[in-house]
């Protein structure tokens, strides 16, 4: 017989190895995509309460550190992926909510469960489009040929070892009015989306290098689309790391944050094309907090089409009049405080100085995309950094009692008959303006084509442009601003003149709209003096010179004011 009394008893290698704490980096990579996945990770893995796993978790501007045995850190990572699924991929609209057309077959409750049938929208359509799996497992239906009415019909029944339900089966299948729409019957789960992941948190042997972040990694597998879409047509999006090895191979960490990119975006979605847009900045600790501020303009859409409140009314389509309402809904929610008065909203700068200026300044991805066939093509991608700039416009324009949805509103072309092309000149408009260039021109243009044979009410965007052209030449030149005052009050004179005269006076509106000299247009203002007995303001012949060089742009105020003033006197 054998004695154990002396024998030691040594842990396996392997339980050495489990229980020595790992720690995992995932590091700063300085690319708002990959940034937004680390933010995302972050986010998802807080939720699930890494620290009742027993990983510690740290975030800092250099990355995002966790620290626990490997088994910890492996469950926690798989915890916060199928959180990440459930809450980002696998989604229901309203309608599929309602109709759950899906089901299965538990097994342990001996029942048949209906669920929704799910797909995967926005940011996380872009990264993972394919249809849902399975989540358990599933059997086969037998085919076999019954009699219906005298006809022989092919019907799908249960496999024999689940004949047993099949009574039970047929009459769920009558009560629900659900229909076999797949060869295979669900056992134990639903269909879900799962995008395939790698989670390897042990060390292993060395095998190459990251295509993203460059770093030698023992886990490598494929560049694909789920990895980085959009990878084609957008080579500058694609080589913003040149130590990676050849051919294109990431590393499991890069892999996995790719997977999370969805939780820091925000997106719109309409005639086949994705807008979406993320916050980027150079401290990741900053990201973190602005992810949190940003939030609040967070809403589940029914159709899935968009996942934040849209503030400025609706019909938005093209990608600059998308970024402006994004953009405008994030000031009136986050920037400003809350009052319930629309034209009370007091800039919050405290909230403007931390969610935009300090620590580090924020920026802003915008990403367009088209549909190429099924999949979804990168047309567009654009840093803005001049939030500042428009936030604090929004609130001027706003404290000047000027509705910003109106302004909108009254830039939608309703004469194009094909919608798409309906806010063509918005668009063109909201670019101008988050560009800080000038738009008179167009407003001016737009104002007359819309009202060239039917009166169309244009007070908004005449108030508009009026401030919004002052704050542009803000600080250049005091004069520009006077100079607007005069040719907007010689447009007044003008069309309060020929307003009684009806019909015939906007004819002269249009007539004097279409002089191209300094001299026709005085001409022509003479003419209108002498027929309607204007008044025309003396400070026109006293700014002569400035007239003269700022011709074009005095006559676009002068128009849009006459027209303005028109529309408001004729009415009757
Ligand atoms: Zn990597």
């Amino acid at each position: 017989m054998i004695k154990f009394e002396n024998l030691k008893v040594m842990p396996m290698p392997n339980q050495i190895n489990k229980d020595r704490s790992l720690e995992i980096i995932f590091p700063k990579l300085s690319h708002f995509r990959m940034d937004s996945g680390l933010i995302g990770l972050y986010k998802i893995a807080k939720k699930e309460n890494s620290s009742e796993m027993e990983v510690e978790m740290h975030l800092t501007d250099e990355g995002l550190t966790f620290k626990g045995t490997e088994d910890n850190l492996t469950a926690l990572f798989n915890k916060s992926y199928e959180a990440l699924l459930d809450q980002y991929y696998s989604k229901s609209t309203e309608k599929q909510k309602q109709k759950k057309e899906g089901f299965y077959y538990d097994s342990k409750e001996d029942k048949f469960v209906r669920f929704p049938k799910v797909k995967s929208m926005g940011v996380a359509g872009l990264i993972f489009s394919k249809p849902p799996r399975m989540t358990a497992k599933q059997v086969k239906y037998d085919v076999i040929e019954v009699n219906e009415a005298g006809k022989k019909i092919k019907k799908k029944v249960l496999p024999p070892e689940y004949s047993h339900l099949q009574d039970r089966f047929d009459s769920f299948l009558s009560e629900t009015g659900l229909k076999i729409s797949a060869n295979n019957l669900l056992i134990d789960g639903p269909n879900a989306i799962q995008p395939q992941v790698e989670i390897k948190v042990k060390k292993g042997k060395e095998r190459g290098k990251c295509f993203i972040c460059g770093e030698a990694s023992h886990s490598l597998t494929d560049i694909g689309g789920t990895v980085y879409p959009m990878i084609t047509g957008s080579s500058g999006v694609l080589s913003f790391n040149s130590n990676g090895g050849s051919p294109e191979k990431v590393c499991w960490k890069c892999g996995f944050i790719g997977k999370f990119v969805p939780v820091n975006g925000f997106y719109v979605y309409n005639n086949e094309s994705y807008n979406i847009y993320f916050s980027y900045s150079s401290s990741l600790v900053k990201m973190s907090e602005v992810y949190d501020d940003f939030q609040a303009i967070k809403v589940d859409d029914p159709n899935l089409f968009k996942n934040f409140e849209n503030k400025l009314g609706g019909f938005f389509q093209r990608p600059f009049e998308q970024l402006f309402t994004f953009l405008y809904s994030l000031y009136r929610t986050v920037i400003s405080k809350k009052t319930t008065d629309e034209f009370d909203l007091e800039l919050d700068f405290e909230k403007l100085f931390d969610v935009v200026i300090s620590k580090a300044p924020l920026e802003f991805y915008t990403i367009n995309t088209t549909a190429l066939g099924d999949t979804q093509m990168g047309k567009m991608i654009w840093p803005f950094n001049d939030s500042v700039y428009l936030f604090r416009l929004f609130n001027h324009i706003e404290k000047n009692q000027i509705s910003l949805k109106e302004v909108m509103e009254g830039l939608i072309d309703y004469d194009q008959p094909k919608n798409e092309n309906k806010t063509m000149m918005r668009n063109v408009v909201c670019e101008r303006i988050l560009k800080k260039s000038s738009i008179v021109e167009l407003i001016e243009q737009h104002a007359f084509h819309v009202n060239k044979s039917k009166k169309q009410y244009i007070k908004p965007i005449h108030d508009f442009v009026i401030e919004y052209e002052k704050i542009l030449k803000d600080g250049n030149d005091k004069l520009d601003q006077a100079i607007i005052d005069t040719a907007v009050s010689l447009g007044k004179t003008i069309g309060f003149s020929v307003a009684s005269a009806g019909r015939k006076g906007k004819g002269d509106l249009f007539r004097l709209r279409k002089t191209r000299k300094p001299e026709d247009f005085l001409n022509e203002i003479n003419r209108i003096q002498i027929k309607y007995g204007a008044l025309v303001t003396a400070d026109l012949y006293g700014n002569g010179q400035e007239f003269e060089t700022n011709f074009q742009e005095f006559k676009q105020f002068c128009m849009i004011a006459a027209l303005n003033t028109f529309n408001a006197k004729s009415q009757n």
